[in-house]
């Protein structure tokens, strides 16, 4: 059976965002996301943080934060809209982990190949170079990584700490 213009039409509506509909929280990923009423504006029921829509782009924003973030619908989730149509390359993680394991290497090669005075008072300090070369590097790729995906941590850790001193409360 070929759907008709008609069936097509509503099927699109459907998952449409629009002020009737209930969606998602896209930052606890726990709550519902509905129109408040008499307002230009969208709530949750669990976090209670306030959304600007933008019916004719598809567009939610978080309005009661400093931090700008959006995301856009697709019908069944959100997507944040700086990535729409970026898709994650393999060259990305290979790119992220040179980033991290080069400097560590090198810095390990040049302690191995002028390894301190086995007794002497820095021998110690190559390793501790390296641990630390490491670490800022890494913190460097998952402070990039949670740019790109955009993950509200803060607040959704501020939500859920927020439920669990509710749950006591009560
Ligand atoms: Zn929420």
């Amino acid at each position: 059976m070929l759907p008709t213009a008609e069936n097509i039409e509503m099927m699109k509506n459907i998952n449409l965002l629009s002020e009737r509909g209930i969606y998602p929280c896209p930052v606890c990923r726990c709550g519902q996301v509905t129109a408040m009423t008499l307002m230009e504006a969208m709530n949750c029921d669990t976090c209670f943080h306030i959304f600007a829509p933008d019916w004719e782009q598809q567009r939610l924003k978080l309005a009661d934060s400093e931090v700008a973030l959006t995301w856009h619908w697709t019908g069944k989730r959100w997507k944040d809209s700086s990535r729409a149509g970026f898709e994650s390359h393999w060259g990305y993680w290979l790119g992220g982990l040179l980033f991290v394991s080069l400097p560590t290497i090198l810095v390990g090669f040049s302690a191995y190949l002028f390894p301190p005075l086995p007794g002497s008072r820095g021998a110690w300090f190559p390793l501790v170079w390296m641990g630390i070369v490491f670490v800022t590097h890494l913190i460097c790729l998952l402070w990039l990584v949670i740019e790109y995906y955009q993950f509200p941590f803060f607040l959704y850790f501020q939500t859920w700490g927020q439920r669990w001193r509710d749950r006591r409360g009560s």
